[in-house]
């Protein structure tokens, strides 16, 4: 039997996601969407980043290419989700397991 707190099915208090824009790192919240999210201050496509995503300082180059690599190939940091991976070692590893192709 699966536990409750995994369920996939939306929530009501859950309706709103949290967006990060992949070209200028803007991080907002919206209405939960199946169409994606745009960016309000470039215009360019903003992915949901997960409800535990907390932006890095803007000049922690290292820490900022490891969130849009994650983030690029579908990476979503969730309360329940265990620590989000560290390094680029780690966070290969991780997108590995799913059996999709990475994108760099
Ligand atoms: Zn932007």
């Amino acid at each position: 039997m699966v536990s409750p707190r995994f369920d996939p099915r939306p929530q009501p208090t859950l309706n709103r996601a949290k967006a990060l824009c992949l070209s200028c790192r803007s991080c907002f919240k919206r209405d939960r969407s199946n169409e994606g999210y745009v960016c309000p201050s470039c215009g360019e496509e903003a992915v949901d980043i997960g409800s535990a995503f907390k932006a890095p300082r803007r000049d922690a180059q290292k820490q900022w290419a490891l969130v849009l690599f994650l983030a690029r190939n579908g990476y979503r940091y969730r309360k329940l989700g265990g620590p989000a991976p560290k390094n680029m070692a780690e966070a290969r590893r991780r997108l590995a397991l799913s059996g999709r192709p990475i994108i760099e």
